[in-house]
Order: C-alpha cells, then structure tokens, then sequence
C-alpha cells in the first residue's frame, strides 16, 4: 500500500482488537530485579503481597514468563466502549513543521477520565470484584487514576476510595466531583485518617502532600480494612501489562499500512504509558527480529531516568509497600512547588528501568516551559487540547521532526498522547500569563536525597 492512501485516522475492526496482553517480561533475558520485602530484604512472595493486592494480580505482577496473557471478556467488552483508540496521522502537525517525518500519535485520552489509566483501572477493578472483595483503595496525584478508578469501580459496583494529593484537590476541585460522581470518596492526603497521614502531618503540619504520602495512606486504608486491597496506577509490572493494550493496538493498525516506526516517544512519569506503547515493539527488538529506538521523555524538575541512581527504593514516603529496584530520586524526593507539569513520581517502573539500564531504551529530560511551547503548538495545529503530561512527549516529537526538517531524513515517528489537559488549566493558565518558571533540582539536593537510599539489595 502507498504512504498517501495512510487515513487521517486508522481504525480497527472489533474483530482486530487484541484478545490478550503482551508481557514483555517474558522476552527480557535480564528480569526486572523482583520487590523486596521491606521487613526481611528479600525478595516478596505471593503470599506477602497477597496482603496488599488481589491474588490475580499477584500472579501477574510476579510472572516473568508468559508471554501473552489473555484479557479476560468482561475486560474486553469494557474496553469496547472506548477503544480501540485512535492511531492518528499527523498531517497537519507535518504539514505546519514542514518537516519530511512522517508522525503518527496513539490519543489516549478519549473516554471520560480523559487518560490511559483506565485500560488498568478496569482490569484491577475487575480482578478485585471476582476475588469477592468489597473495595479498593488507591492514590491519585494529578487526579486521572483516581477518576479512571472511580470510573471502572462504579460500572462494576466496587467502592472506591481514593487518597488525593492534597495540593491536587485543593487545585482541581472539578476532577474531585468527577470521581464522587461515578461514587468514590474522596481525601485529602495526608489525612488525619491513617495513622501514616497523622505522623506527617504531625512532622509537617504546612505539607501539600506528595504521591509517596497519598500512597502510604492508601495501603494503610486497604490493609486495615475488611474487604479491600490497594490498587496502583503506575509503575508495577501488572500496570505495564494491561497497557500494552495500547502497544498492541498500535501495532496492529500500523501493520496494516506495512508502516514500521523508526522512533518510538513516550512521556515517562512511573513508565506505565510508555511501557505499554513498547512492549511489542521491545518484544521484537529483544528478540532480535527489529530494531527502533524508544526515547522516554520526563520533566527537567523530577528526572527519575535521567539524573537518578539504580538502586532500590521505597515506593512510597511512609515506607509501608516492598521495595523496588529502579531509577529513583529517592522516596523522600518531592519536585518544586513550581512544576505543574505532572510526571512527579520519584521513581521508574522496574521493568523500564531494566531496559533504559541496559541501553534498550534512551530517556530525555525536558522542561516545563518548552513542553507548554509544545502544548500549545500542538492545540493549535492539531486540535487537541494535552496534558502537560503527553506534552513531554510532542515535545520531543516535534524536537526530532525539526531534525529530520534539517537532515532530510524521512524518519517514521510514533509517540503517545496519553490525555487531555481540560483539568490542567490552572497550569495552562501560569503559562499563558508568563508566570510559568523552570525549576532544575541541584546535583547536591538530589545526592542529599539519595543519602537517604535504603541500604538493601545493593
Ligand atoms: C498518569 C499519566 C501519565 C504518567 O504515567 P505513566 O505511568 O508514566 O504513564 C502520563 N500522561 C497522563 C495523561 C497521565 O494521566
């Protein structure tokens, strides 16, 4: 088939939507190092994090072996209202660039929560309500998880209760009655609530909150309730599987067209997006059979894969969940008050960690004020409005199409465009009145921050 006869947008049948996940563990001949039991330093069984997860998920998060995992039909029939989302062509941002790139994005943010975190959330929730539980509880930071898993509990009639960065739910009231209205509860974190929010408001009675506290509040919830379990929307191997719906997709639609990426973009806040966007492309590098190159994208102000160390961590600030080894700021890293740009996690999926360790895959770190200039350029020609998140990877995108303007070079760009920035305006706000800074973290905060690494698994 002939480049010109590419559609604008390129669809698949239902028929042609992916029956199963891409575990792309399975292809690693080095593993993501295993979590770590925080209490002894070794590695968790099934049956310590049985304490925290659902057993199905459990068994996900520690199989590094099989390869596809298939989707269970209730999971499939949700993802129908929804997907397969669309694999755009980008020729007007082409066109407008005047570049010889060629540019296909892969929009996420086309249901209700406005982002990719629902192809999880319904898939945790799923697991939950078939094991009999009642609820779960979670974390949300700039508010999509905590919507996304609000709205997969409410189809499926599991309660909901989300821990809210405090900053967050003070800043993004609306993403708040989004979650109550699809019937979750919602706090502040920290919270007087948990005993964990209580020693941290105790410490530091001012806090906004962080990720890492709002995490720490939810286990508590989940382990000191009956018939709940903690679910995560970023990070974890099980997150990176049921993302790989995304990669799957893609790369149904583009081999239809016989289109092959040269490049491979994603923003990179826990690594959940991006590591499902390359799953089967990794899969196809790891088995020698392609080469490309995939570049995660973070923000200057919270460089987990660019300036952090590869050791393990803490998931959390109240240092309550296992141990993971990946690229990390350190548990105790909180980004400056000024960056808007979400992607505020101290810490990388183990899995990409791995990869972007063994030179599988390249990160680039970039900051606020360029990706809004991105944001912005992209509203304009292509007509959506992103997240500040998503923004990190047209960034880079448009970097290397401008490259390829300069070169000659036809290069084939993908990138994901995980959301929509509708509940960002606060932040879109701060840039277009100029009073949107740049904040770089310092090589000594960060070396103070790493000081205080746990001293494990070295
Ligand atoms: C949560 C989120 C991200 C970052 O999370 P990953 O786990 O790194 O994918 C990126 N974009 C949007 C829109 C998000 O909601």
């Amino acid at each position: 088939m002939t480049e010109n006869k590419i559609p604008y947008k390129i669809y698949l049948e239902e028929s042609e939507m992916p029956q199963a996940w891409y575990n792309v563990r399975a292809d690693m001949p080095i593993k993501p190092a295993p979590l770590l039991n925080p209490a002894t330093g070794e590695p968790c069984t099934a049956e310590d994090l049985g304490h925290v997860f659902c057993d199905e998920l459990v068994k996900q998060e520690l199989d590094d072996t099989t390869r596809y995992i298939p989707i269970p039909q209730e999971i499939r029939d949700f993802y129908k209202m929804y997907r397969p989302s669309p694999l755009v062509r980008a020729y007007c941002l082409e066109e407008k660039l005047g570049t010889p790139a060629k540019i296909y994005y892969k929009f996420e943010g086309n249901n209700t929560s406005g982002s990719h975190k629902l192809n999880s959330a319904i898939a945790q929730a799923y697991y939950a309500k078939n094991q009999g539980l009642r609820g779960v509880t979670t974390e949300t930071g700039a508010g999509q998880w905590g919507t996304a898993l609000a709205m997969a509990c409410g189809y499926l009639g599991l309660d909901c209760k989300v821990y809210m960065v405090k900053c967050s739910y003070e800043q993004k009231p609306f993403r708040r009655e989004v979650m109550r209205t699809y019937g979750a509860s919602v706090t502040p974190s920290p919270s007087p609530t948990t005993e964990v929010g209580r020693k941290i408001l105790a410490e530091n009675p001012d806090t906004t909150g962080s990720l890492g506290c709002a995490i720490s509040e939810a286990v508590e919830a989940a382990t000191t309730n009956e018939g709940y379990r903690y679910v995560l929307g970023s990070v974890l191997n099980q997150v990176l599987l049921h993302q790989s719906v995304i990669g799957m997709e893609t790369k149904i639609a583009l081999d239809k067209y016989g289109v092959v990426p040269d490049m491979i973009i994603g923003c990179a806040g826990g690594g959940s997006n991006l590591g499902g966007l390359i799953s089967p492309f990794m899969g196809e590098k790891l088995r020698g059979e392609r080469d490309y190159e995939f570049i995660a994208v973070e923000p200057a102000s919270c460089p987990s894969l660019t300036r952090g160390v590869y050791a393990y961590d803490f998931c959390d600030t109240g240092k309550v969940c296992p141990l993971a080894k990946m690229y990390t700021l350190g548990s105790g890293f909180i980004p400056s008050a000024n960056h808007a740009g979400g992607l505020r996690y101290h810490g990388m999926s183990p899995v990409l960690s791995e990869l972007y360790h063994e030179g599988l895959m390249e990160a680039r770190s970039v900051e606020q004020t360029k990706v809004f200039e991105a944001a912005e350029y992209f509203a304009r020609v292509e007509g959506i409005l992103p997240a500040p998140e998503s923004s990190h990877a047209i960034r880079v995108a448009i970097d290397e199409a401008l490259k390829c303007k300069e070169t000659g070079e036809e290069k084939t760009i993908l990138f994901g465009l995980t959301g929509t920035g509708y509940f960002d305006l606060y932040a879109y706000q701060k840039f277009n009145d100029g009073q949107m800074g740049d904040y770089i973290p310092t090589d000594e905060e960060l070396q103070a921050s790493f000081n205080k690494l746990p001293k494990v698994g070295k």
